[in-house]
């Protein structure tokens, strides 16, 4: 039986690499776990006048390359297993696009959808509370995942500033923008992934061609651009999610490039293929109005499974972990896989898809789109002096196309060298290299 137990997967991954480059045994060691994890009890008022305990975590991974960063968590099976793996996989990523952070995560075990506004509000304010010492600008910046929003991001750097009595917007990031929030966060994710695949689209004969001049403008003005079917050599795209990375993954594949085609999407309720490519704006309709995208008029039904075994040229996971295994990747038939979704991919699978020449975009490269505007955000907040769109886009361009390219050219580095790793490897390595020399050259190890 394969592991799935997150934090394990992580751990594995970073043994392998490890293994690969040689690591001293004593910055292994400090890799393996996190440098501080905390748990908190919180209690919140009710609407009801009863007083609930919520269970809170804050994981800082390492904090080597400058303070620990990433998402908060909102779930009624959120655990400690899952925000270590995810705290890992974020010292990983903010390496790996070479931003000077290290690694957190967060959660609250908690069901948002049966709270009220009044009740989360108190639950966010508790969280800061209960961390309020740990976390800062300097020390360690959460941000929203999954079920927080940008208004429980408000509520907790409200809190917080008031605890130590000035306005730190810095402290945390994925903020409205009226209270020091970034242009280009809503798409951050999808947007940096088609960075990546552009180039890695130019190392595995995808021929996929730039919409010119369509590169670095904003979602809301390529939302406004006329669909076309492309008829001549498609590239051909299914995307599993239709959440805030598929959607926009959707809209921005069509739209930055001439010549892509989204042949399939899905959600939770299942798939649609339509073999002339679905429209954005009929499918968000769709969805919007229905609630799943398989109402869409005159669509081919199909499963989640069978979404990801299509004959296609790049697929997208942009939903859950694990849905790539051991089991099914035999079967998968593109050549590049973008992984938008956290940990879609397990390591039986990698090895499978690497011995079939599919080249996969891991996680922590691909989706680093997110935390590096997070990044955009947090030097603005210093600043006090805010960029436009295009000013986002094309620095996050730079910091996706640049890690891309050094996680190729490792890659390419060790198998000159006689061994032939995968992708995800030659970024583990990249980033824990990054991870090592700074805790060298402060003295830790
Ligand atoms: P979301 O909640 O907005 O959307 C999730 C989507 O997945 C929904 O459309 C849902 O219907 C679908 N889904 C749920 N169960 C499914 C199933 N069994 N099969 C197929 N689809 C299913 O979430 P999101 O923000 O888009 O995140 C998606 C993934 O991307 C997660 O792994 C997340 O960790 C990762 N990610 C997101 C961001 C971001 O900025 N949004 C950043 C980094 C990583």
């Amino acid at each position: 039986m394969e592991e799935l137990n997150p934090f394990k997967i992580a751990q594995k991954q970073l043994d392998e690499a490890a293994e690969i480059m040689e690591l001293d045994p004593a910055t292994h060691a400090m890799l393996r776990e996190p440098m501080r994890t905390m748990i908190v009890s919180i209690p919140v008022k009710m609407d009801d006048g009863t007083t609930k305990v919520f269970k809170g975590f804050r994981v800082q991974y390492n904090d080597a390359r400058g303070p620990t960063k990433g998402g908060l968590r909102w779930h009624p099976e959120e655990n400690i297993d899952t925000v270590r793996a995810l705290a890992a996989w974020m010292t990983w990523k903010t390496a790996v696009v070479d931003i000077p952070y290290g690694g957190g995560k967060g959660g609250v075990i908690c069901n948002p959808k049966e709270m009220s506004d009044a009740e989360k509000e108190r639950l966010a304010r508790g969280w800061v509370r209960a961390v309020g010492r740990f976390i800062g600008p300097e020390k360690d910046v959460p941000a929203p995942d999954v079920y927080t929003t940008p208004q429980i991001m408000a509520w907790m750097m409200d809190e917080y500033s008031k605890i130590v009595g000035y306005n730190a917007p810095g402290v945390i990031t994925g903020k409205p923008l009226e209270i020091g929030g970034s242009k280009g966060r809503a798409d951050a994710t999808a947007r940096g992934g088609m960075y990546v695949l552009r180039e890695a689209a130019k190392c595995c004969g995808v021929p996929l061609k730039e919409n010119e001049g369509k590169m670095h403008k904003s979602y809301l003005e390529l939302e406004k651009l006329e669909e076309t079917t492309p008829s001549e050599h498609p590239v051909t795209v299914a995307i599993q999610g239709y959440g805030n990375a598929g959607k926009f993954a959707h809209l921005l594949i069509k739209k930055m490039f001439r010549n892509a085609k989204v042949v399939a999407v899905s959600d939770s309720k299942g798939g649609i293929y339509v073999e002339d490519g679905l429209q954005y704006s009929k499918t968000m309709e769709v969805k919007q109005n229905t609630g799943s995208v398989t109402n869409y008029p005159g669509a081919q039904q199909i499963t989640n499974e069978e979404l990801l075994e299509m004959e296609v040229d790049i697929l997208v996971p942009a939903a859950l972990e694990n849905v790539i295994r051991g089991d099914n990747a035999d079967k998968i038939k593109a050549k590049i896989i973008l992984e938008l979704a956290n940990g879609p991919t397990t390591p039986e699978a990698d090895e499978i898809l690497h011995k079939n020449g599919v080249m996969v975009l891991p996680d922590f490269l691909a989706n680093a789109g997110g935390v590096t505007v997070s990044y955009f955000e947090w030097v603005q907040n210093i600043n006090g002096y805010y960029w436009e769109f295009e000013e986002v886009y094309e620095k996050l361009d730079k910091k996706m196309s640049q890690a891309f390219w050094d996680v190729y050219n490792t890659q390419k580095e060790y198998f000159d060298k006689g061994k032939d790793i995968h992708m995800r490897a030659a970024a583990y390595i990249v980033s824990i290299q990054r991870v090592a020399d700074a805790m060298k050259i402060r003295g830790w190890t």
